[in-house]
């Protein structure tokens, strides 16, 4: 399966986003946190730095949390309830370099509807491409991070964080010594 380079994009921002959440201490606690999670994911948008938009945001991480394990027909409920609320609107807007691009929301709807509209347009590509089960959570036992699979044969289980798929790979190598030297 594979995305436009925006879609995948978007998507590993969600996966990041939710992941700020899964780490010892909540990482988008404070407008800083906030300021310091959209710099480091290059997403620019007009800003109000005020708590209100930090609820808004760990508000929307919440919603995309809920679809990451989602049925899919509850993931569509959800992703249309997204559109709604932020304000969907597409529409076709001409980026100099990259010629027409489908735009939901413009620069100066307000961080929300930006994050919301652009997590949710990405979610819906991958409902209709038939790719929910590549939302997942790690497979670590001691580990609860979204991952997104986009391996060709659905393949990947440990997410990219930490030391995941190391881990579990020495794990199950001490299992098998154990039962060899009983
Ligand atoms: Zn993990």
């Amino acid at each position: 399966m594979t995305f436009t380079p925006d879609i995948e994009a978007s998507l590993k921002v969600i996966v990041n986003l939710l992941n700020t959440e899964v780490q010892i201490v909540d990482m988008l606690s404070s407008v800083a946190d906030l300021d310091e999670f959209l710099d480091s994911q290059h997403f620019t948008a007009d800003r109000a730095h005020n708590q209100a938009e930090l609820r808004s945001i760990r508000q929307l991480r919440s919603q995309l949390k809920s679809i990451w394990t989602a049925s899919e027909e509850d993931a569509v409920f959800r992703v249309n309830q997204i559109l709604r609320t932020a304000n969907a609107q597409p529409q076709l807007i001409k980026s100099p370099k990259r010629g027409y691009k489908l735009h939901a929301t413009t620069t100066s709807s307000p961080l929300y509807d930006r994050f919301a509209v652009n997590a949710a347009m990405a979610l819906a590509e991958v409902i209709l491409a038939g790719g929910l089960e590549r939302l997942r959570i790690c497979a670590s036992t001691d580990c609860k991070n979204a991952l997104l699979d986009l391996s060709r044969n659905r393949s990947k289980l440990y997410c990219d964080a930490g030391n995941c798929a190391n881990r579990e790979h020495v794990r199950a190598y001490r299992a098998r010594k154990a039962s060899v030297g009983k």
